[in-house]
């Protein structure tokens, strides 16, 4: 199995260190011929998704991914990656890649709790540790999408058939759980 781990801006080098600490094969994909490797399931990392979704387009990469999420490509996004999957964002004529129906609030927790730190229950993981960075939270969500965490009543974790999506930034906690059930859907798949 290979994971690729999108890796234009942000926290990717945090997710690729938890794939090596899991055993997991993973490249990088900075530019269009990086999608010409073989890869299983797709990585989307917290940073800035505006910025993100510029380079995507720049280096000609949105489309073919775009296209393989909607194809049932395993994908793991967290912030800034939910927010690039997400099919609206408030207050935001476009959306990015569109694949997940959620719509979104971006740096949803005020200046005060720009960043936080918490321990919350994830559906079919159990409690884990959950650090929010500017995040975004899901304010709606089709009836097909799975709710997988909530905090303080906003929905943070969320999952539709081989797509999950987490507000939070499992890569920079200690606790593997979150990559290793994105790995068992590869597996699965
Ligand atoms: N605020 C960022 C955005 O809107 C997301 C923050 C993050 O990924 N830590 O893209």
């Amino acid at each position: 199995m290979t994971v690729a781990v999108l890796a234009l801006q942000g926290a990717f080098i945090e997710h690729e260190q938890m794939l090596d600490r899991l055993g997991v094969a993973h490249i990088e994909l900075r530019q269009a011929t990086d999608l010409k490797q073989d890869f299983d399931g797709l990585i989307l990392p917290g940073g800035e998704s505006t910025t993100q979704s510029l380079l995507l387009h720049e280096q000609e990469m949105f489309e073919p991914l775009q296209k393989r999420i909607q194809d049932g490509m395993p994908v793991l996004a967290t912030c800034a990656g939910m927010i690039l999957l997400a099919s609206a964002i408030e207050g935001q004529d476009a959306a990015h890649f569109a694949t997940f129906p959620i719509t979104v609030k971006r740096n949803a927790y005020g200046r005060q709790l720009g960043s936080f730190h918490t321990v919350s229950e994830v559906k079919g993981i159990g409690e884990v540790p959950m650090t929010f960075i500017r995040a975004p939270y899901v304010s709606e969500a089709a009836p097909d999408v799975k709710i997988l965490a909530e905090v303080d009543g906003k929905i943070v974790g969320v999952r539709c058939g081989n797509q999950f999506a987490y507000a939070f930034h499992p890569e920079l906690d200690q606790d593997t759980r979150i990559h290793e059930l994105f790995l068992q859907t590869i597996a699965n798949s």
